[in-house]
């Protein structure tokens, strides 16, 4: 058995160097708390990079997935299963309606997204994808290309052609772009990676407006603003549209990988049999997960925990801004997604929160990035922001 710098080393020996990585070794989740090698308790306010929704180790997803195994742990495409033809339905029901194609990450769902728009527009020879400027979607070549960010990119070209990006919420500049090789628009309701930009009520009516009237498939990127996090199951729910085709992943599976696009009943006959398949997508293991996710969601009143422990995060998080106006900017906020614009870089943030045993990230340089588990509770709110506030203070 390795201890904690024996893992370390092991990692740094074997395991390709893509990620930068902090020092410590987790070995127990259990709701918003995680536990390294040596029995320290951290309090996790960015669990598993969105992935953790419910916090770790769900019990309804920890009973239906170990119900799940006993039963069958794979099926594939060609036949049918229970969990993957029930997930669908309550996607579908639960968004606007139309199918779902079943995938293992967000790059992958959005990989299928771009697949959608360009066999729609085929026949009129029509394949430019507009995305956003701090967009992200995903590290496959098409989906790092949409991405609206050039780091991703260094050293990867030649890159797939097709995609031009645009200021965010910027009706105007999307108009411009617009042209007859036009296909589709694809948009996070709220940017995540670009430091939780949130789109504005007019701009997504007029986007919606625009999309209709030349044609063009509005996609909604919910890989990280999904599954309640905004206060509603989808974020785009804020502003009363309905986009062609969705994107899920990271927390629809309460830990377990699963990816999933939902398609509006339009563009449904797009993609025919051969045309697009992934072989692990949508497992009975992942797809008893996601369901145990919605049954939390709904018989726990997950939403509604959300916006209230929301609410209650940035009523502290603003009486930090008032009393530390040098260091706090600005705090953009929906729900449990929540971004602290600095006027410092925040590595130094983190870092210190850390070693208080609290986990938060920091994007785009400034950004502090905090998205706790749906399930939050108002006594771990007020934990987290002690120890910010403390971190802050020094
Ligand atoms: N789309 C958005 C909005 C994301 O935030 C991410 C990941 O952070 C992705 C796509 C890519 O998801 P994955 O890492 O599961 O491929």
């Amino acid at each position: 058995m390795e201890d904690t710098q024996g893992v370390i080393n092991l990692c740094n020996t074997y395991v390709l160097n893509t990620y930068t990585r902090t020092p410590v070794v987790f070995v127990k989740g259990k709701g918003s708390y995680l536990w390294d090698e040596e029995g320290k308790r951290y309090l996790d306010f960015f669990p598993g990079w969105a992935v953790s929704g419910l916090g770790h180790c769900h019990k309804r997803v920890v009973n239906a997935v170990s119900r799940q195994l006993k039963e069958i742990i794979h099926v594939s495409n060609n036949y049918y299963s229970k969990p993957q033809s029930q997930l669908a339905e309550r996607l579908s029901k639960n968004s606007f309606g139309g199918r779902v194609f079943f995938c293992n990450s967000g790059a992958e769902a959005n990989e299928a997204a771009i697949k959608l728009a360009r066999a729609y527009g085929s026949e009129e020879g029509r394949y430019k994808i507009i995305t956003m400027d701090k967009s992200f979607h995903g590290r496959t070549l098409a989906t790092l290309t949409a991405t609206g960010q050039d780091k991703v990119k260094k050293g990867f070209a030649p890159l797939p052609e097709g995609f031009e990006h645009v200021p965010f919420n910027d009706i105007s500049a999307l108009k411009e772009a617009i042209d007859d090789i036009t296909v589709a628009v694809m948009i996070e309701p709220i940017q995540g990676e670009g430091g939780i930009n949130i789109a504005d009520n007019d701009y997504m009516k007029e986007l919606r407006t625009l999309c209709n009237a030349k044609d063009i498939l509005l996609i909604f990127d919910e890989v990280q603003s999904g599954m309640g996090r905004s206060g509603k199951l989808f974020a785009y729910q804020h502003y009363g549209i309905l986009p062609d085709a969705m994107t899920l992943a990271k927390s629809l599976g309460g830990g377990f990988p699963i990816g999933a696009m939902v398609v509006a009943d339009k563009f449904v006959d797009c993609l025919k049999p051969g045309m697009h398949a992934s072989t692990f997508g949508g497992s009975p293991i992942v797809c008893a997960a996601a369901n145990a996710v919605l049954d939390a969601i709904e018989k726990d009143r997950l939403l509604e925990n959300a916006n209230k422990m929301g609410d209650y995060l940035l009523k502290q998080l603003n009486r930090l801004k008032r009393r530390y106006p040098k260091i706090i900017n600005n705090i953009k906020h929906k729900a449990l997604m929540i971004g602290i614009e600095l006027n410092i870089e925040g590595k130094d943030i983190v870092d210190r929160c850390f070693k208080r045993g609290l986990l938060i990230n920091c994007t785009q340089v400034n950004i502090l990035r905090i998205m706790p588990s749906i399930a939050v509770k108002r006594s771990e709110i007020n934990k987290a922001v002690k120890i910010l506030s403390e971190v802050i203070a020094k």
